[in-house]
C-alpha cells in the first residue's frame, strides 16, 4: 500500500481513564470529602498489597516523594548521592534542595540504567546512598547494586516512577526490603494515574509518622479524622512541612487504574514486542532491550536510538521530521548534567563526575526518542508510526545524496 500521511496527530502517550473512575470521581463529590480521607487510605491498601510492601504513603508528585525521602533519611549539606544523569532531573534535584550533592555515574549502554561496574569508583566519605532510576520501566540489575551498597554501609532508595508493574527476580519493583525506600509516581504519563501523584514505598515502620508529617504541615494525625465525629477539633504541629497531600478526588482515579494495571501493561508489553518485530531489519535504527525473567519490564517507553550518520539526520531533525507525518514522540531523557544549572554545578565541581565523564549517558541522550506506547495505541496506528519511521529515513537518504 503506498505511503499516506496520517491525518491526525498521534501523541507519544495517553493516559486511560475509563468510565469506572468517572463513576468514582462522581462519587467522591457526592460524599461531601474530596480531599485526603478515606479513599486515600483505601488507595495505600491496594497500593501496599500490589507491590507486596508493608508501608505505602501518597503525597501529590512523585517528586515531593523523593524530596521527602532526602528529609527522612537526613541528608546533610554535602553528602553526596549517587545517581544517573539518563533520568528526569527531579531525582537529582531533590537531592540538592535539601543541600546533598548528587554524584553522576554512567549507564549501561544496553540498558539505559546504570551500570553497577562503575559504582563503587565513585563512593566516597561522604556517600550516603544510591537511587537507581529504572529507566523505561526496565529494572536496574538490582543485586549488583545492593551488594555495593550493603558492602559501604549505604542505603538504596529506588526511583520507580516508571516501574508499577516491573518486577526484579519475581519480586515487585519497590517490595524488597534491601532497598529503604522506592518512589512511585502516578503523573498521566505513568503506567496508571491519578492525575497527579507519588507515594513511598518502604519496610521500616518508624518511618511512617515523620513522613505523614513531612506530607502535611508537619502534623501526623489523619487530619481528616478531624472533621469526624471521633476527632478531636485540635491539631499538633512537630515541625514545619510542606503541605503535598493526596486527594480523594485523585485517589478516586487510583483505586480503579490500579485494578487495571497489570492489563494495561500486558498490552504495553504486546505492543512493544510487535514494535521490535516491525523494525527487526532496520539497522539504522537500535532498538531497545525488552528484558528478561530476572528484569521483568512494565514497557512504561519504547525508546529509540537512531544512528544519525546511517539516517542523515540528527534526532532532533528526525523527531521534527515525524512531527510533519503526525507522528509525536518524547525525549527521555536530555541528561541532567546538559542543563543548565547542573552544567554549571558540575563545572565547578568535577569531582563530582566520573574522571572519564558520562559518554554512554551523552551517546544516548543525543540519539534517542520515545515512540508512541500507551494501551489504547492500536495495531494500524503502530504500523503507522513505523511507516512514517521508514519514511524519513528513505527521504534523507535521498536528500543526502543530492547534498553530496
Ligand atoms: C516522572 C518521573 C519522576 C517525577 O514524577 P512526578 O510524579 O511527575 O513528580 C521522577 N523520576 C522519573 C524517572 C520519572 O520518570
Amino acid at each position: 500500500m503506498p505511503y499516506q500521511r496520517r491525518p491526525d496527530f498521534l501523541p507519544f502517550t495517553r493516559p486511560m481513564v475509563g468510565e469506572e473512575e468517572i463513576a468514582e470521581i462522581i462519587d467522591t463529590i457526592h460524599s461531601g470529602w474530596i480531599t485526603t480521607g478515606p479513599k486515600s487510605a483505601a488507595f495505600e491498601e491496594k497500593l501496599k498489597a500490589y507491590n507486596g510492601v508493608p508501608h505505602c504513603l501518597v503525597m501529590n508528585s512523585a517528586t515531593t516523594a523523593q524530596e521527602i525521602t532526602m528529609q527522612v533519611l537526613e541528608i546533610q549539606p554535602g553528602d553526596e548521592v549517587i545517581t544517573t544523569s539518563l533520568t528526569w532531573v527531579s531525582t537529582l534535584s531533590t537531592v540538592v534542595l535539601q543541600g546533598g550533592v548528587p554524584v553522576l555515574v554512567d549507564i549501561d549502554p544496553v540498558t539505559l540504567n546504570i551500570d553497577p561496574a562503575k559504582l563503587e569508583a565513585a563512593i566516597t566519605p561522604r556517600t550516603k546512598g544510591i537511587i537507581p532510576v529504572h529507566l523505561t520501566g526496565l529494572p536496574c540489575p538490582m543485586d549488583e547494586i545492593w551488594r555495593i551498597a550493603e558492602k559501604h554501609g549505604l542505603w538504596v532508595i529506588e526511583d520507580a516512577a516508571q516501574a508499577m508493574g516491573a518486577h526484579y527476580k519475581g519480586t515487585k519493583i519497590g517490595g524488597n526490603p534491601r532497598s529503604i525506600m522506592s518512589v512511585y509516581s502516578f503523573h498521566p504519563n505513568k503506567n496508571m494515574t491519578t492525575g497527579e501523584g507519588g507515594a513511598i514505598a518502604f519496610f521500616n515502620g518508624d518511618y511512617e509518622s515523620r513522613i505523614k508529617r513531612l506530607r502535611f504541615h508537619g502534623i501526623d494525625r489523619d487530619a481528616w479524622k478531624r472533621f469526624a465525629k471521633e476527632g478531636s477539633p485540635h491539631t499538633e504541629v512537630y515541625e514545619p512541612a510542606r503541605k503535598a497531600n493526596f486527594m480523594d478526588l485523585q485517589a478516586a482515579m487510583g483505586l480503579h487504574q490500579i485494578d487495571k494495571l497489570d492489563g494495561f501493561n500486558a498490552r504495553r508489553g504486546v505492543l512493544f514486542h510487535r514494535y521490535l518485530e516491525l523494525m527487526k531489519d532496520l539497522d539504522e535504527v537500535m532498538l531497545p532491550w525488552p528484558g528478561d525473567a530476572d528484569h521483568g519490564h512494565c514497557y512504561h517507553l519504547f525508546v529509540l536510538r537512531i544512528h544519525p550518520e546511517k539516517v542523515g539526520l540528527d534526532r532532533d531533525a528526525f523527531v521534527a521530521a515525524l512531527k510533519e507525518e503526525n507522528i509525536g514522540t518524547g525525549i527521555h531523557y536530555r541528561p541532567a548534567h546538559i542543563h543548565p544549572w547542573y552544567r554549571d554545578f558540575y563545572a565547578a565541581h568535577p569531582a563530582h563526575l566520573p574522571k572519564d565523564g558520562l559518554p554512554h549517558s551523552e551517546w544516548s541522550g543525543e540519539r534517542l526518542l520515545s515512540l508512541p506506547l500507551w494501551p489504547g495505541l492500536g495495531e494500524a496506528d503502530q504500523d503507522q508510526v513505523v511507516a512514517a519511521i521508514r519514511r524519513v529515513i528513505a527521504h534523507a537518504k535521498v536528500a543526502s545524496r543530492i547534498i553530496l
